[in-house]
């Protein structure tokens, strides 16, 4: 590590609701063991919100204390996650000495904040919100633009009317030609397989998912 580096570790501090060992519940990587960070705090309120837990509370940590936890559950893959973690001044240079310790590091952002100075080894789970969501105006419609393969841009569905302004979204942007565009129902209130079958009726260039987390733990905190 360089003194630069040693100094960084020793003065960001970040506002940490849990970390711990699970297995990856979206995106492209799912099923991948991984530690996940989840950071305190968020902008939003998607209606749909199923970690509300981490929009208050948790624990102020060193950086190189977050690290060696990291560390100790000894796996490749981590995912920083929230809450919004962006919204934390110390959430870059956490990304960064991630990737310099040798991890596969994936951020999951709400699409609210700006991605651009997010370190360009760290894979982007971005989030477009739908109008269910509650939150479409808080998309930051810069971030399409920065938006490489190496990212991934997630819309969660709550309705059939979500289903069709994602469908506009993604023709009018060319979403799919920048990289993997994920569609997901929220959990009780769109059939999986209905939406399944509208993306297979509609010849949609996106991947349907389901959260994989929800079907074997049922959303269990720390799972
Ligand atoms: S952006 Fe994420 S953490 Fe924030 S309210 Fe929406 S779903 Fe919840």
């Amino acid at each position: 590590m360089s003194q630069q580096a040693t100094r960084t570790a020793a003065t960001v501090r970040l506002r940490i609701t849990e970390i711990f060992a699970s297995v990856q519940g979206e995106s492209s990587r799912v099923g991948l063991p991984t530690v996940f960070v989840r950071l305190t705090g968020c902008p939003l309120r998607c209606t749909w919100c199923d970690t509300a837990y981490a929009f208050t509370g948790g624990h102020t940590r060193a950086l190189d204390d977050i690290l060696a936890e990291v560390a100790s559950h000894g796996l490749r893959h981590v995912c920083v996650t929230g809450g919004e973690p962006l919204a934390q001044k110390g959430c870059l240079a956490l990304l960064e000495a991630l990737c310099d310790a040798g991890h596969e590091v994936s951020l999951e952002t709400s699409g609210a904040l700006d991605i651009a100075g997010v370190d360009r080894r760290v894979s982007r789970i971005m989030d477009l919100k739908a109008p269910g969501s509650g939150e479409v105006d808080k998309n930051r419609y810069e971030n399409l633009a920065e938006l490489t393969a190496h990212d991934e841009l997630k819309i969660v569905l709550a309705n059939t009317g979500d289903y069709d302004w994602a469908r506009e979204h993604i023709a009018r942007h060319r979403l799919d030609q920048r990289c993997n565009v994920l569609l997901s129902p929220v959990a009780g209130e769109l059939d999986p397989a209905e939406l399944a079958e509208w993306i297979v009726r509609d010849r949609l260039p996106v991947r349907f998912q389901l959260q994989l987390h929800k079907v074997l733990w049922n959303d269990a905190r720390g799972r």
